[in-house]
């Protein structure tokens, strides 16, 4: 059965992400944006906006366009993205102080965001402040490798102040502009598509995700899949929390009802039935995406980032000392934030701002906001009040964390005693087991005269004619096997596996 469709392609608006250093004015630019740009009392007030919402902006030759914003602190939604191929954001903005310059999180913001190969710009902030430097705040991006016009590069950049509002209006002309370079465009007649930037587990509710639409229509009555996660479209809310029956791109849109808690950053795929949705998902449980480890540094060593805080001094400096014995080859623990203290906000925006960080509260209490926002981005905040208990838990995560190495593991070695026949690369040779043992499958170096000449793999093995997994030392084998190299009588084979070593 094929349903003739007739494809609506039409301009997308882009789905802008906002990164930056702790404390340059992210979220009071994202504020800012969203007070001068949508009526609150429209929906009676936003009560509990959700973490992205669209504006209309009216640019500079007096058109208006449709902007969506990612509402998120840090980069967890960005970076969850990544680990998982899915790109959501059309257009990031690096913010950065003019006060300060470009700080230890511009440059995990400006790697990620080079890494991801979405297009940005950069938005210097503050400039309303007495020692505001423009001039030093572009030297200091030079000196990080980020050119920005006229100053070496070509790289758009807006002076703004975010709390005052100077210069929002042109950065969002130039956030508009750099869309429009891009060409977006999607089809609203087509089944939708979108990616998880937000879910949580709501006492009352039930689980709900907020959903950046990237293509195609979500409409009532249809399913949703992220994953393993299934949720019918039927309690559909768009940004403001109001109810609404469709959505398309690039809208952000909170459903709620799912079977379990999709993660941010999964693809949501939309299916017309519940069956169909039931197998994506059943499939998905069969095979599950392998993610890269996004906290994987290029070196094969990952960080995790840690925030602490106690209740007195004398236990963190012996959590402290504790950690500086968990020791790991591939594995770095780096306190980003310590102290006395409750959890506050700004450590849970610190965490935010480095992926895959861990959030511990020993014997201490967490701020309201903080736990709020904590929530918000998925970050656990972890409690304890045992020491040992603490370096337990870490070590666990080191060793979940510790990226694998791969290790060939010599099986033994086989003499070549015949050469009976080849075809292409397939040879069918007699040999005997010298010493260990040969397994079917495994792969193998080829000797000659104590020369490694090339390598193969053995599609089967036979002892006496009869098929086998393995073969000992001592015996003789038939294989078949398959190399671009042809292997000759008295060759040695040394047959080897991969394993995978944490
Ligand atoms: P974030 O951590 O990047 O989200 O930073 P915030 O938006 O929370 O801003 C950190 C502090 O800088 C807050 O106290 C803001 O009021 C202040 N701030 C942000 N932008 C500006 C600005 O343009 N001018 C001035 N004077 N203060 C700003």
């Amino acid at each position: 059965m094929s349903e003739k469709i007739t494809p609506q392609l039409s301009e997308r608006p882009p789905i802008v992400v906002i990164m930056g250093h702790v404390d340059h004015g992210k979220s009071t630019l994202l504020d800012h944006i969203r007070k001068t740009n949508i009526v609150e009392t429209e929906a009676g007030g936003i009560t509990q906006h959700i973490s992205a919402y669209e504006v209309t902006h009216k640019t500079a030759e007096g058109e208006e366009k449709r902007i969506t914003f990612l509402d998120t602190p840090g980069h967890e939604a960005f970076q969850g993205m990544r680990a998982r191929g899915a790109r959501v954001a059309d257009i990031a903005v690096l913010v950065v102080s003019a006060e300060d310059g470009v700080k230890a999180q511009t440059l995990e913001a400006y790697n990620a965001i080079k890494e991801s190969g979405v297009p940005f710009l950069v938005a210097i902030n503050k400039i309303d402040k007495a020692n505001a430097n423009i001039e030093q705040t572009k030297l200091s991006l030079a000196e990080a490798g980020i050119y920005v016009e006229g100053y070496g590069g070509d790289i758009s950049w807006v002076g703004i102040s975010a709390k005052v509002g100077t210069g929002i209006p042109e950065l969002m002309d130039t956030m508009l502009l750099l869309a429009e370079m891009e060409e977006l465009h999607g089809d609203t007649s087509l089944l939708g598509e979108g990616v998880v930037i937000e879910s949580r587990m709501d006492t009352k509710k039930g689980i709900t995700a907020t959903v950046v639409i990237t293509n195609g229509t979500f409409k009532k009555g249809m399913f949703a899949v992220a994953e393993g996660a299934m949720t019918p479209i039927r309690i559909v809310e768009n940004f403001i929390g109001k109810a609404i029956d469709s959505a398309t791109f690039s809208s952000p849109i909170r459903l709620t009802g799912w079977s379990e808690i999709p993660p941010v950053g999964a693809q949501v795929h939309i299916y017309k039935d519940k069956k169909s949705a039931e197998e994506a998902v059943l499939s998905y449980k069969r095979t599950p995406i392998q993610h890269t480890a996004h906290e994987r540094e290029k070196d094969g060593v990952v960080t995790i980032p840690l925030v602490i805080k106690t209740d007195v001094a004398g236990t963190l400096e012996a959590i402290e000392h504790e950690l500086k014995k968990l020791k790991h080859e591939r594995v770095k623990l780096k306190i980003i934030q310590k102290g006395v203290g409750a959890i506050g906000e700004s450590d849970i925006k610190l965490a935010c701002g480095s992926s895959g960080s861990l959030v511990i509260s020993f014997n201490t209490k967490t701020d309201a906001l903080a736990a709020d926002l904590a929530s918000r981005n998925n970050i656990t905040i972890a409690q304890f009040n045992i020491i040992y208990k603490l370096t337990e838990w870490i070590e666990e995560i080191i060793k979940k964390r510790a990226p694998h190495i791969s290790v060939n593991e010599t099986l033994g070695e086989v003499r070549v005693m015949r050469f009976f026949s080849q075809q292409k690369e397939k040879q069918v040779i007699g040999g005997r087991v010298e010493n260990g043992k040969i397994a079917s499958g495994a792969r193998f170096k080829i000797m000659r005269r104590d020369a490694e000449i090339g390598e193969g793999r053995i599609i089967e093995l036979q002892q006496q004619k009869i098929r086998a997994s393995e073969i000992g030392e001592g015996a003789e084998c038939g294989m078949m096997v398959e190399s671009k190299f042809t292997i000759a009588e008295r060759d040695v084979l040394i047959p080897y596996i991969t394993v995978e070593k944490q």
